[in-house]
């Protein structure tokens, strides 16, 4: 059985030539992911380009996630790239400070923040790992005293605890970032701190917008990080494509305890409702400066599997760390062997389940007719994706394998949990197709002679939401 769930690595100054790249796709990443946190534009137009190239080379489908800045109150930069901070001493946060930062204090990229705060506020610096106590606001100088200490580099975020950022979900800059995400075109936009489903909409007509001289339409992640957002959860799933459990801002905005049960409903309301999660944050943060993961980290991957999570992310793992390649090599193992451990309870899962569509229903009696018949492979031709991504609402030890026409529907279902997407040439014929997908799968060893599989097609073809037709087969 080949991995389900899918592995997504940020790039950084770690992990971006062309050979470390290789690198990081043969090792297992799914998903690259784009932090517009750092970097210029071109920067991420230059990334972009070299991971469709290196993956074209490598022969995998890999999508590309653009992770816009959204209005996290962010540090500016330092001279020297970092500085550590003591506790008791003063440090200001300045808002309008142009040159770069020292021990005595920085620059901010969020301009609003000395009117979001008052003194007696607890501010929390990059993760919630240094904290500030607020002392004063002086114009637009923020004056705290360091309460727990440790190293600053540049750009790290600021949370306040409790929440209460005043900011819309979408700044000028992500704006522009949208812009630039979708002149690469990128398969999936992630949209940082939204509170409410309006932010996830707007976000996705800015997009479509900025998408439509490509005939762009990007699947939209609400990133799940914010107080206000926790009780709009079914909403924002309604209005995007997925969501990300983004554990570090979530964690300092609800509290640490709080993140585990979350994350646990809000993969099950995702799964629920037919949307992608991502589980994120400090996922192997270890291993940014060691070869081997901490027995936590290992179960804390494992757990987010066995959540029934589409993808475990890496952040600054693969973008800044010392081990990228291997980081990867571990996830992989460590998601590997959870799966074997998950359970398959299709009957249970479809006792309460009404399904009107044809399609879907189609869908899920593959599943259903493969699990009990234990086929090899489940097969789904698919324009859109959507059959495989309904397939891939369920635990099934049957690989999935999503074929399809269209070059998009290649890259948005490598996010899938258990889809493997393959191309396929278009067929107007029905048998031909049929014939032509079998031809795949042996060539590429997937399927042997003697193997029966299910498979799922629409006639007549190559119309999205078409699936209406379901075939076992057994190669000859
Ligand atoms: P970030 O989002 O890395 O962009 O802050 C993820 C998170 O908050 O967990
Ligand atoms: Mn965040």
């Amino acid at each position: 059985m080949p991995r389900a769930t899918k592995i997504v690595a940020t790039l950084g100054p770690a992990s971006s030539d062309r050979e470390v790249l290789e690198r990081l796709l043969r090792a297992g990443v799914d998903v690259v992911r784009l932090n517009f946190s750092h970097g210029k534009a071109q920067d991420h137009i230059d990334r972009a380009t070299l991971v469709r190239e290196v993956a074209a080379q490598v022969g995998k489908p890999v999508a590309l996630m653009a992770d816009l800045q959204g209005p996290k109150i962010r540090v500016g930069k330092f001279a020297e790239g970092k500085v550590i901070l003591v506790g008791g001493q003063p440090f200001v946060l300045d808002a309008g400070r142009t040159d770069l930062g020292d021990l005595g204090g920085v620059g901010l990229d969020y301009k609003e923040l000395p009117r979001d705060v008052k003194p007696g506020d607890t501010l929390l610096l990059n993760d919630g790992l240094i904290v500030l106590t607020v002392e004063a606001v002086k114009g637009e100088q923020v004056h705290t005293i360091v309460k727990i200490g440790g190293e600053l580099s540049n750009n790290k975020g600021i949370n306040k605890q409790g929440g209460g950022l005043t900011a819309p979900a979408l700044t000028a800059k992500d704006m522009e970032d949208i812009k630039t995400a979708m002149s690469f075109q990128c398969d999936y936009l992630a949209v940082s701190f939204p509170k409410n489903a309006t932010d996830m909409e707007m976000a996705r007509q800015l997009a479509n917008v900025a998408g439509e001289p490509y005939r762009h339409k990007p699947a939209m992640i609400a990133k799940i990080e914010r107080y206000e957002a926790i009780p709009h959860l079914e909403s924002i799933l309604k209005a995007s494509d997925g969501i990300m459990v983004a554990r570090g801002d979530l964690a300092v905005e609800v509290g640490n305890a709080a993140v585990p049960a979350l994350q646990k409903k809000m993969i099950r309301m995702a799964r629920e409702m037919d949307k992608i999660t991502i589980t994120a944050t400090q996922m192997m943060e270890s291993m940014i400066q060691n070869p081997v993961p901490t027995r936590a980290e290992v179960s804390d991957v494992a757990n987010a599997v066995l959540d029934g999570t589409d993808a475990v992310m890496l952040s600054a793992e693969t973008a800044a760390g010392k081990y990228p390649v291997e980081t990867v090599e571990q996830m992989h193992l460590i998601a590997l062997e959870a799966e074997r451990a998950e359970d398959v309870q299709l009957d249970a899962d479809f006792t309460s389940k009404h399904f009107a569509r044809i399609d879907q229903s189609i869908a899920m009696g593959a599943l259903f007719t493969a699990h009990h018949l234990g086929c090899k492979a489940i097969v789904a031709l698919t324009e859109s994706g959507s059959t495989a991504l309904w397939m891939s609402r369920h635990n099934i030890h049957v690989p999935i394998f999503g074929l399809t026409t269209q070059p998009r529907s290649v890259a948005r279902m490598a996010l899938y949990r258990n889809v493997r997407p393959l191309s396929m040439e278009s067929f107007t014929d029905r048998d031909a197709a049929l014939a032509a997908a079998e031809r795949i799968l042996v060539g590429r060893g997937i399927l042997r002679p003697g193997d029966t599989y299910a498979i799922t097609c629409g006639e007549p073809m190559g119309y999205p939401g078409g699936t209406n037709m379901l075939k076992v087969c057994r190669v000859g």
